[in-house]
Parts: C-alpha cells; sequence; structure tokens
C-alpha cells in the first residue's frame, strides 16, 4: 500500500499505482441541502491485492465503489476527484468510453444477485451476452465461454446448469453464477459490494474462498465493500475504514486489526460475534446513530458516539476536525483521531484486537 494524502503532489500527472483514488467526492444536492456522502477519499491498490472498504449503512462506501464504475455518470451526483485506473482518469472519462470500461476491465459483483440476474433467460444466456458485448464471438463461442465460466465458479455440471433459470439456483449457487458473470470477460478490477451478506456462514465461507482464489487466478485488483471486519480479515490485504464519507483510519489488515487506531474501529470490532466466545456471548454495537451527511457534527463527526472524547484537552473533539495522519513510526498506518498514541494504548490496555488475518 502506497500511502496516500487527501492532497496530490502538483508535480505528479499520472500517478503509480494500479489504481489510485484521490480526494474523491460524491455530493447529491437535495431540496434540504447537499448530501456529501463521499467527501475526500484516497485510496491506492496494486494488482493482485484486495481493499476491504468498511463502514456502517451510509457510510459511503457503496457510493465510492459506484464512482470507481463510473454509475453516477448521467445523475444528479455531483462527482469530483480523480480515480486513475492504469493510467486512465475514469472520473472525466465521457460515458460511451466508461460503458467499454465496464464488464470487461472493470466488473462488480453485487450484493444481490437475484434482483442483478434477469428471471426471464438462463443464466447461461445471461453470462453469454456478457461476454459478447465485449467479444466479437459467436453464439456458440459465447455458450462456451459461460459454461467454461460455471464450471471454474465451482457449480457442477455446468452444462446442464447454463440452461436454467435464476430461480432455480440456489442462494450460493446464484451468487457464483454473478461472480462468473463479473469474471467472463477478465477485468483487471473487480469490485464487490457486501458479496456475503445474504449467504449463511458455510457458503459465506466458500464464496470467500472462491474470490480469492480467482484473484490469484486472474490477478486482478479486488475492492470488498463490507460492513463485516470479519470478511475483510478474511480476504483483504488493506482495510480502509469509513465514517461519514471520510476515511477514519486505513492502512493494512495487520495493523487495522492488531492495533486498531481510531474508536470507531474499535467499536466494529466490539459489535462482531468471534470464533470461540460464548454461546451466549453479547455483542456491543456502536452507540447512536450514523451522522446526517448533510450536516456533519463540527469537529471530529464522531464525537456524538465516541465514549473518550473527554480525554482529550481543551474540547478539541468538538471544535477542530482531526486530519489522516501516519502513526509515530509507521509509514502507511493512518488515523483521524486527536487521542495521543499513550491514550489509545491505556485504552486498548495494548491494543491487540480479536481478528487477525
Ligand atoms: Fe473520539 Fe475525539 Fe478521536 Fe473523534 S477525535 S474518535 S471524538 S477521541
Amino acid at each position: 500500500m502506497a500511502l496516500v494524502s487527501s492532497l496530490r503532489p502538483v508535480d505528479v500527472t499520472v500517478p503509480s499505482s494500479f489504481l489510485d483514488v484521490l480526494d474523491l467526492r460524491v455530493h447529491f444536492p437535495t431540496e434540504d441541502g447537499v448530501v456529501k456522502s463521499v467527501d475526500g477519499v484516497s485510496f491506492t491498490l496494486e494488482k493482485g491485492k484486495t481493499l476491504g472498504i468498511v463502514g456502517e449503512s451510509g457510510s459511503g462506501k457503496s457510493v465510492t465503489s459506484l464512482a470507481l464504475l463510473g454509475l453516477h455518470k448521467g445523475t444528479r451526483a455531483q462527482v469530483s476527484g480523480e480515480v486513475w485506473l492504469d493510467g486512465k482518469e475514469l472520473v472525466a472519462l465521457p460515458e460511451h468510453e466508461m460503458r467499454n470500461l465496464r464488464g470487461s476491465t472493470v466488473s462488480m459483483i453485487f450484493q444481490d444477485p437475484l434482483s442483478s440476474l434477469h428471471p426471464f433467460f438462463t443464466v447461461g444466456a445471461q453470462i453469454a451476452e456478457a461476454y459478447q458485448v465485449h467479444h466479437k464471438v459467436s453464439k456458440k463461442e459465447a455458450r462456451d465461454r459461460a459454461v467454461e465460466m460455471l464450471k471454474r465458479v465451482g457449480i457442477p455440471q455446468p452444462e446442464r446448469r447454463a440452461k436454467e433459470y435464476p430461480h432455480q439456483f440456489s442462494g450460493g449457487m446464484r451468487q457464483r453464477a454473478m461472480i462468473a458473470m463479473s469474471l467472463v470477460c477478465d477485468p483487471e478490477l473487480l469490485i464487490a459490494d457486501e458479496p456475503t451478506t445474504a449467504l449463511d456462514v458455510t457458503v459465506q465461507a466458500q464464496i470467500l474462498d472462491l474470490i480469492r482464489d480467482l484473484q490469484q487466478e486472474f490477478g486482478s485488483a479486488v475492492v470488498i465493500i463490507t460492513h463485516d471486519l470479519g470478511v475483510v480479515a478474511e480476504i483483504s490485504d488493506d482495510i480502509l475504514v469509513m465514517y461519514g464519507g471520510r476515511r477514519i483510519e486505513y492502512g493494512t489488515v495487520r495493523d487495522v486489526l492488531h492495533t486498531p487506531q481510531h474508536p470507531y474501529t474499535w467499536g466494529l470490532l466490539q459489535s462482531m460475534p468471534h470464533l470461540g466466545g460464548d454461546v451466549g456471548q453479547r455483542l456491543n454495537p456502536i452507540p447512536g446513530s450514523p451522522p446526517s451527511l448533510i450536516n456533519l457534527p463540527s469537529g471530529c463527526s464522531f464525537h456524538p458516539r465516541c465514549a473518550f472524547k473527554d480525554r482529550v484537552p481543551d474540547g478539541r473533539c468538538t471544535a477542530e476536525r482531526p486530519e489522516l495522519l501516519p502513526l509515530p513510526g509507521t509509514g502507511e498506518h493512518l488515523a483521524a483521531c486527536h487521542l495521543d498514541p499513550e491514550s489509545k494504548k491505556t485504552i486498548r490496555g495494548g491494543g491487540t484486537s480479536r481478528t487477525e488475518k
């Protein structure tokens, strides 16, 4: 992971990582004011690596992923900043060029395969069509490719299943079919938005294994959007934690999960169940609700929910927005919190988490 500050050096024209997102903003004007769903988000990703973007509903993670696909073009959304993919800037790219990239160079696995797969067409026909949009091949070649993809994602009897309709597939099989459709054109960037939310735990583990295996096979970069730190622990190399449309912690999986530096990340970790815990273990949800994206709280936007704001002197938490800064002694673990490192260590009691890769 290369450290990306929110300010872009003036002498850089084309960033060097495979994916460079720089100061991305997605704002929606409404009658009540401007909804700042994404407000100054930056990150990088290399091919063959996975970034997990984590946060509660309304944190801006899904809106960020749609911006990577250029899906806000033609809507009321105001998108600014830069998204560089393999040397090409996508925010300013005309829609017809973006359409060529979508499904081929960049592809997405959506949360709910039942609403993403068309109920009137067979699964094989839909995968074949996704292939034909970007390749000049005959119908038979496209059909063969669809069967091959179903086989690669572990669907038994793929020739027969290709002729079936989405409702004839189980939830896990439908998600596999969606993955087959997303990968049919060998995308270089794969975005997975809550790909396992609707699945039971066993199938969830199988789907995560599948994404990881296919990523290794295809060498793609993967962005996985989730509210579940367990999912990112399983699959990611880096983690970006978002709150109120902004980055609040960013680092490698090991750093963020072993030595989390932001009280919101601590809250996310404490609100997840963990293996080896009591059957009746109580989870500790983060108190309060996510903030309004029209009127973010002053200072640190997490302060109304933060149990530690009184440990920071002079009311800084309510008055001054913390910058996302690297931890002393680390180049690439960043957090936006006014608490000093000693206080964090005392609060965390050494600072190890229950989740590790
Ligand atoms: Fe809590 Fe203050 Fe840190 Fe925000 S800056 S997370 S309010 S301690």
